[in-house]
């Protein structure tokens, strides 16, 4: 029988398909991971709700439809090799690998990159590495990415050690913008599309904490 859970989930995608998310192994994905086990148990009753939640530190996982968004955005394959900068609750980086192959996650906060790896691992996502550190500066000895995806707005456009550790005709897709509100851009071969309008915590570089 199928838990509450797995009923909202369902529910879930429905919806994200009605918004126009029509790439199925994002839609699978966002079937199958347990949003709930992302965010404080405070607000688990609310872990399928079409919004961002917060975590702690300040910081939000963000809404399902930009979750979803932004993994199909980055239009990578199944063998595909992803970074993401930001792993706040780790359920972005957790639907990213159900859809690649493996996924490398950057999180400026300690405290957030170790309760996201236990959570992933508790879940048995073992193709998801975390590390904890300045995303700004991308992740060079596990590059070149066959797609990397940005989850915290950028002021001045992504850092340029992204857009160089991106291997040949792998996009970049990032939020770029600022205060907080701005447009998702996709980057490909220096080429840069105007995804639409979003909002993101902001992305703060110089150095871990
Ligand atoms: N993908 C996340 C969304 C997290 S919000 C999820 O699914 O829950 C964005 C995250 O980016 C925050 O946790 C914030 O701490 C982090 N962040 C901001 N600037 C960063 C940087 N320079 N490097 C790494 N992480 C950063």
């Amino acid at each position: 029988m199928a838990s509450r859970a797995d009923r909202e989930r369902a529910a879930m995608v429905d919806r994200l398909r009605g918004r126009g998310i029509s790439d199925d192994r994002v839609l699978d994905a966002m079937r199958l991971v347990p949003r709930e086990r992302f965010v404080p148990r405070g607000v688990a009753g609310a872990a399928y709700q079409d919004n961002p939640l917060p975590i702690g530190l300040d910081q939000t996982i963000s809404a399902p439809l930009i979750v979803a968004f932004s993994a199909a955005a980055v239009q990578a394959g199944p063998d595909a090799h992803v970074l993401e900068i930001g792993t706040g609750s780790g359920y972005g980086a957790a639907v990213l690998s159900r859809c690649h192959r493996s996924v490398v996650t950057i999180e400026r906060h300690a405290e957030l990159a170790d309760r996201a790896r236990t959570v992933l691992e508790s879940l048995g996502y073992d193709n998801v590495e975390v590390r904890t550190g300045d995303g700004a500066l991308g992740v060079p000895d596990r590059a070149p990415f066959d797609g990397i995806v940005v989850t915290a707005m950028a002021e001045d456009g992504p850092p340029p050690a992204l857009l160089e550790q991106l291997a040949p005709d792998a996009a970049l897709v990032c939020p770029v913008g600022r205060h907080g509100s701005g447009t998702l851009s996709r980057f490909r071969n220096g080429r840069e599309e105007n995804l639409g309008a979003v909002a993101f915590v902001p992305l703060v570089t110089g150095g871990a904490r």
